[in-house]
């Protein structure tokens, strides 16, 4: 699905030099540095207000795409018998709140650890589709959704991370809504469209993605071209985000805690928003 010419275009734009300084300076950059250094959630004057976890308590219960297992947690060494707690985790890597690597979706590509550092920390652009998802399963993130954006907040800053706020997360509370399995066992749930994709890569200069649902596609699509389109020009997606509703539609800074084990596809991650 992935045109050539569109990961031609992607690796261009990210070979350009971009002015980080920019947004760094709106976002503080002693504000990134507090949370790194200290784990503080106060930013002090000129930093940020306060920080919005976008990450979901990963749980065995918590949905997973079908076929994939369920998280595991075993107690494998307790305080009592040897004076640390210890657990050992199965878990596949797309579960929970979890990046997507290049080498997910596209053989060769960058794998997890690979990500640089300095694309996970990204200015914040939140499209909310939540409006047309409440009465479609199969709505998606169109272009026309981040010109909509853009008329009403501006242009979408240079390498920013662009997450689809469907309000997915409300279905969580009523079993078997999130996944939304039809009768032939096909889940539906909204994603990113291929030209919004396209357009979000090539002519946007994104870092990352990110939904709050499975999938960076439209669930039920068995094309999977947002993926190809994202992790085929070697940008990273962020899936099962938590909490969208919190952050502003603009304006804050996410920070993507992405694991690095060497040829990971991908991984449980923690996503915090400065905001
Ligand atoms: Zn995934």
């Amino acid at each position: 699905m992935c045109a050539p010419r569109i990961v031609q275009v992607a690796h261009e734009a990210a070979d350009r030099r971009f002015s980080r300084r920019a947004w760094f300076g709106a976002a503080g950059l002693g504000a990134v540095a507090a949370v790194s250094g200290a784990g503080v959630a106060r930013g002090g004057p000129g930093g940020f207000g306060s920080v919005v976890d976008l990450t979901h308590v990963l749980t065995p219960e918590l949905p997973v795409w079908p076929g994939n297992p369920p998280f595991v947690r075993t107690p494998v060494a307790w305080h009592e018998n040897g004076g640390f707690g210890q657990n050992a985790l199965v878990l596949w890597e797309h579960t929970g709140t979890h990046v997507d690597a290049p080498l997910h979706r596209v053989r060769g590509a960058a794998s997890v650890d690979l990500i640089s550092a300095a694309d996970l920390v990204a200015p914040l652009v939140v499209v909310d589709i939540s409006a047309k998802a409440a009465v479609d399963a199969d709505a998606m993130v169109t272009v026309s959704d981040v010109e909509r954006w853009e008329d009403e907040h501006g242009p979408i800053p240079e390498r920013a991370f662009v997450a689809m706020h469907s309000g997915w997360e409300g279905r969580l509370a009523v079993p078997g809504a999130f996944l939304n399995l039809d009768i032939g066992g096909r889940p539906h749930a909204p994603g990113f469209a291929v030209e919004a994709a396209e357009f979000l890569v090539s002519r946007r200069g994104i870092v990352g993605a990110g939904v709050d649902t499975l999938s960076l596609d439209q669930a039920a699509s068995r094309e999977f071209g947002a993926h190809t389109v994202f992790l085929g020009a070697g940008r990273y997606g962020v899936e099962m985000l938590a909490n969208l509703a919190q952050v502003p539609p603009s304006g804050a800074t996410v920070i993507v805690g992405a694991p690095k084990h060497a040829g990971g596809t991908g991984g449980p991650c923690r996503v915090l928003a400065l905001v």
